[in-house]
């Protein structure tokens, strides 16, 4: 069962905080974003959304009851600032909006708050851990595959860090929502090697200064659904490790 509380009553609330002791929000972070010629602007927000929906089900069976919130849907993109439909917010005003979320929720009666991210651009991340910094990790936390402890485990397009919009995205949204996928395109699309990293390092953090016209790296002609599934799976098990760590910590 998953419980999701852009769907449930004031009521229906009431009674989860009153039945369980322990009630985690779990609330997806991503971005609208340019990602290629094939994916959606809110792929990081569905990937987000994708993740938390297989870990509740497996924090459920844990009998940790894990409340899906509407997910924070804008983020910090400025690398993708030269292509339509890109959005960005300050790391400031991004920080500032989620510590206040966090500190709802923890009223409300939550246990915990897991901020979920799928947007790996650094100072998206940046901001949301300088979010946390008001909160012990007891009441809060981020799971974040930009942590090594993950990213270790996914794909080697991933860990290269020449993916945007590539194999990696691709396979999770064919995973989960693959009617938004433009299949007839992205099986034209050509593989590009850029590493984001390595650019990033450098000091060139805009897409297009690095040579992603098309606003994708990687090679996205090869996403498949298996792959997706498997990039789901370990992205599930960072949630619930990073739940049941923290509440573990007493
Ligand atoms: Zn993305």
């Amino acid at each position: 069962m998953v419980f999701s509380l852009s769907q449930m009553t004031s009521k229906d609330v009431a009674l989860v905080f009153e039945r369980y002791d322990d009630v985690v929000i779990l609330l997806p972070v991503g971005s609208l974003e340019a990602h290629g010629p094939h994916l959606p602007l809110s792929t990081d927000t569905m990937i987000s959304n994708a993740a938390i929906e297989r870990a509740a089900e497996r924090l459920h069976k844990e009998n940790v009851i894990g409340l899906i919130a509407p997910a924070v849907s804008y983020g910090v993109t400025e690398c993708a600032l030269q292509l339509s439909g890109t959005l960005s917010v300050s790391p400031e005003t991004l920080s500032m909006w989620v510590k206040e979320l966090i500190a709802g929720f923890l009223a409300m009666g939550a246990t915990h708050v897991c901020l979920v991210n799928n947007h790996l651009e650094p100072g998206q991340d940046e901001a949301l851990v300088h979010a946390l910094t008001d909160f012990s990790s007891h009441h809060a936390s981020l799971a974040s595959p930009l942590k090594k402890r993950w990213a270790k485990q996914l794909t080697s397009e991933f860990k290269q860090g020449n993916c945007h919009a590539g194999c990696y995205e691709t396979s999770l949204i064919l995973a989960t929502m693959p009617d938004v996928v433009n299949t007839d395109i992205q099986h034209t699309l050509k593989p590009i090697s850029i590493s984001l990293s390595d650019n990033i390092d450098q000091g060139v953090l805009d897409f297009v200064d690095m040579g992603l016209l098309d606003g994708y790296s990687g090679d996205p002609s090869q996403a498949t659904v298996q792959e997706g599934n498997e990039s789901l799976d370990i992205l599930a098990t960072m949630i619930v490790t990073t739940v049941t760590e923290a509440l573990s910590h007493g």
